[in-house]
């Protein structure tokens, strides 16, 4: 690259904007989202860790200390957010949307993913700030095979359109006989796909790549047992491969534009309020949210929704975009650490919600419905992507400090 080591520059293949602007935003956004993911609203997620896993038999979760989550204490939630699921929206003109997601396993045709239900008796509250993403030693197998059948949710070609979740056709034939797929094979010719079907490829391998940055960013040195950031296990997993950074920065670029459309409809309280309980707080949280929407919508266009999905069967290749990742987030619960089985859920439902925001209401934000969940998964994960760019810029100050020091 022009710009050295993990410097890409130019624009970003299927976004709207530069490498460069991207660095120049998150400067701007991060100590905002860094203050804003402690708050009282956002620390707080709900979710379920204890479900079994659909597709295979999986090993006990790892024992590992570092795996375990903390749940948060019944006294620290407000009532309000074990009684509504609709605690951040107010019902829609149109019915409650909701009513459709009591289940675990339905999902509202607007939805990309699984969308837990705050008010059910399952899964717990978990303080996001005392479990953080980090080095677990989560190694082995079971990650493999995760990684594996996620990315192979990427091969819309293989006739499984339409339902491999239901029919089982998929998924879970090719994956309860077979060991993990050689994802390079997964990620070869994707240039020549649609644009589409690229997008879906860049999110899941984003993904990864941030989660790798955070493990080698927050890595356990198990000789000494402290906290150290490892620039080894960062070229190895991410540095030294372009194509990861590459997509690292589109999934940021993704999230950024569904923060900028869904800044309206969170900046107007008739329909949307941070309801903690506490004035105070609110109004910080409040002050926080605009702050950050005001970042994005004037950082310019990051990314065009509108060039997807709109030729020909681009219906028929919407539906298959949203089974194939609706089947991913059923793959997290398959995932045998807690730590790791949080956050990757988290982000997932994060990714989801973004896409919802861009794909499923058209030009008509006015229709939005979240849940409180929603929110909170999105503004967490664009935290996490926000960190992992800040990342990449401290090892790339620290490679250039080693090369000086050699
Ligand atoms: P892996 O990261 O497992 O990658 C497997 C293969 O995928 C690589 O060999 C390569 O071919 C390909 N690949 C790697 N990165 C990319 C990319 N960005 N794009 C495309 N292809 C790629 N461990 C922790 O310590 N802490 C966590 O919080 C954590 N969270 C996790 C969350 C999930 C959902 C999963 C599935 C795993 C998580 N893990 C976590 C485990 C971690 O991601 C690795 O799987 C593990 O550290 C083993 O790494 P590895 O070097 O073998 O390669």
């Amino acid at each position: 690259s022009k710009r050295g080591y993990c410097s890409p520059s130019g624009m970003i293949d299927d976004a709207s904007c530069e490498f460069e602007t991207i660095e120049v935003v998150n400067k701007k956004l991060a100590p905002v989202l860094n203050e804003l993911v402690t708050t009282s609203f956002f620390r707080y997620w709900k979710t379920t860790l204890h479900k079994d896993c659909p597709f295979w038999q999986e090993n006990p979760l790892c024992v590992l200390r570092d795996c375990s989550v903390i749940e948060a204490e019944e006294s620290e939630i407000p009532e309000h957010w074990k009684t509504s699921s609709l605690s951040s929206v107010d019902e829609s003109p149109l019915g409650n949307p909701f009513s459709v997601m009591t289940k675990s396993c339905e999902y509202a045709e607007a939805d990309f993913c699984v969308v837990e239900d705050e008010a059910s008796k399952d899964g717990c509250f978990v303080d996001l700030i005392k479990n953080p993403e980090r080095f677990t030693g989560y190694d082995g197998e079971s990650p493999a095979r995760i990684w594996g059948a996620i990315y192979e949710e990427n091969c819309f070609e293989n006739g499984n359109a339409g339902g491999s979740r239901l029919g089982g056709s998929g998924l879970g034939g090719g994956l309860l006989l077979s060991p993990a797929p050689r994802l390079s094979s997964l990620a070869t010719n994707y240039n020549d796909q649609c644009v589409e079907k690229r997008v879906f490829y860049k999110l899941i391998s984003g993904l990864h790549s941030s989660i790798s940055t955070h493990i080698c960013d927050q890595y356990l040195d198990r000789t000494t047992g402290t906290w150290i950031r490892n620039l080894t296990c960062f070229a190895n997993r991410v540095g030294n491969h372009p194509d990861r950074i590459h997509s690292l920065y589109f999934t940021y670029t993704i999230l950024l534009r569904a923060i900028t459309k869904l800044a309206p409809y969170l900046e107007n309280h008739e329909v949307h309020h941070f309801c903690t309980g506490n004035g105070r707080d609110t109004q910080k949280i409040e002050d926080l949210v605009l702050e950050t929407s005001d970042i994005t919508k004037r950082c310019g266009p990051t990314f065009d929704e509108t060039a997807l999905f709109s030729g020909p069967g681009s219906l028929q290749l919407k539906k298959e975009f949203k089974t194939h990742f609706r089947n991913i987030s059923e793959i997290m619960e398959c995932v045998g650490c807690e730590k790791c089985k949080l956050w990757g859920k988290l982000q997932i439902s994060g990714l989801g919600t973004a896409l919802k925001i861009l794909f499923s209401y058209g030009d008509k934000p006015e229709l939005f419905r979240l849940t409180r969940g929603e929110v909170v998964a999105l503004f967490n994960t664009v935290h996490r992507f926000s960190e992992s760019v800040s990342a990449v810029d401290r090892f790339r100050e620290l490679h250039q400090k080693q090369g000086l020091n050699q």
